[in-house]
């Protein structure tokens, strides 16, 4: 787990289960456009939060790459959970633009919503085909860029599930940052 301040807030990269954030207000759902279970994250989520969390996303979809819609978090130890859609590489354009997107509203809706903390996969890394590191950089530009509009939140986790894509962000954020 590396820590830094940026802006007057905490960003924090780490290796672990977005489902396992205990001490976090709100979690980043990659989620797919009918806000369904399927696999990887979404999968996940839906799996620990129960099927409440199926009933209550129903009305809210479908969504659009790179739009963020917040609900409860059922069983989840956290009080909401933010289901953003991330863009299919290669197949939604411009996908940097959807992605950025993605991480924006995430983290707007959350400031606007009151929360202090955020919890977030590395969104469209997976079965969507993002690059890894492409990825990387657009995700942690984009939230270093929104850490300076944020008035409640404070501390952003970015949460990722090996310790090579863990390696990778730490390593594009030294980048970033010098
Ligand atoms: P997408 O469809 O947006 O690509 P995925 O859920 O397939 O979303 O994967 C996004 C990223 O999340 C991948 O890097 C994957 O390894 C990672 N991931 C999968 N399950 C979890 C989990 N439980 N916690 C954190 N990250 C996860």
């Amino acid at each position: 787990m590396t820590r830094r301040e940026i802006e007057g807030r905490v960003l924090e990269i780490t290796r672990g289960d977005i489902t396992a954030q205990n001490d976090i207000d709100v979690v980043v759902n990659a989620a797919n456009a009918q806000l369904l279970p399927g696999g990887g994250v979404a999968g996940a989520i839906h799996r620990a939060a129960g099927p409440d969390l199926e009933r209550e996303c129903r009305p809210l979809a479908p969504i659009r790459p790179g739009q963020a819609v917040i609900t409860g978090a059922h069983n989840l130890p956290n009080d909401r959970v933010i289901h953003v859609l991330g863009p299919v590489y290669g197949r939604d354009k411009p996908e940097a633009e959807l992605l950025a997107s993605c991480y924006r509203n995430a983290l707007l809706l959350a400031d606007e919503e009151g929360l202090s903390s955020i919890a977030t996969p590395a969104i469209s890394t997976g079965a969507f085909g993002y690059p890894l590191e492409d990825a990387a950089q657009v995700a942690l530009t984009m939230i270093i860029n929104v850490m300076k509009d944020m008035s409640s939140l404070e501390l952003v986790r970015f949460v990722l599930f090996s310790e090579n894509d863990r390696e990778t962000h730490e390593r594009v954020l030294r980048k970033i940052l010098s």
